[in-house]
């Protein structure tokens, strides 16, 4: 375990027991429909990466950035695309990935964008979802972990650009973020 971290929420394993579950469900579903799969950078990234491994048929990758966060802690509520889809959404059977659902301000903005460039079809799948930080009406169609209301940093997850690359989701140690 990384010296910066208080405890682990969720380890390697059973994040990896969730994807391949998450993996087999979906490809029961679209197995067939070359579906277009979108991960939300950067936090989405390993989710994406190995939930499409777990794809057992053919799927289209495509990433964006849209941010509400700075590098604290605490959602500004203000959403930002930084970098669009290339590929067009429209007639598509689209997934949207998501590291976590904290506010839900974010994902909001981006399920009212794609149905607007004409999606066939849409899922939500988020790794993590905290419904107790929820500022908007919003359930994923599939959670993979139900978090408290707490700051949670790893697998995708940064707390000012860093732990995105630990294998596990954990809690910080406080000190390491008193001051932001
Ligand atoms: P929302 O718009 O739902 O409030 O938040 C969306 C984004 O905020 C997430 O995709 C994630 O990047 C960031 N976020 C929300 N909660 C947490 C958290 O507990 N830890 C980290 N590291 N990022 C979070
Ligand atoms: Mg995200
Ligand atoms: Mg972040």
């Amino acid at each position: 375990m990384h010296n910066d971290i208080q405890q682990v929420l969720i380890d390697e394993e059973q994040l990896q027991n969730k994807i391949r579950e998450i993996g087999r469900d979906l490809t029961e579903e679209y197995k067939g429909r070359f579906p277009l799969v979108i991960g939300v950078l950067k936090g989405a990234l390993p989710f994406m990466s190995d939930v499409a491994k777990r794809f057992d048929d053919h799927l289209e990758m495509d990433v964006m950035d849209v941010s509400s966060y700075g590098s604290g802690t605490v959602s500004s509520g203000e959403v930002k695309i930084i970098k669009d889809l290339d590929t067009s959404v429209k007639g598509r059977d689209v997934i949207i990935l998501e590291d976590i659902i904290d506010s839900g301000v974010t994902l909001n903005y981006l399920i009212s964008m794609i149905q607007h460039r004409g999606a066939a079809s849409l899922k939500i799948v988020t790794l993590l979802d905290k419904p107790e930080g929820r500022q908007v009406e919003l359930v994923p169609d599939t959670a993979g972990f139900t978090v408290p209301d707490e700051f949670v940093v790893g697998y995708g997850l940064d707390y000012a650009e860093k732990y995105r690359n630990l294998p596990y989701i954990g809690i910080l140690k406080p000190e390491i973020y008193k001051g932001s």
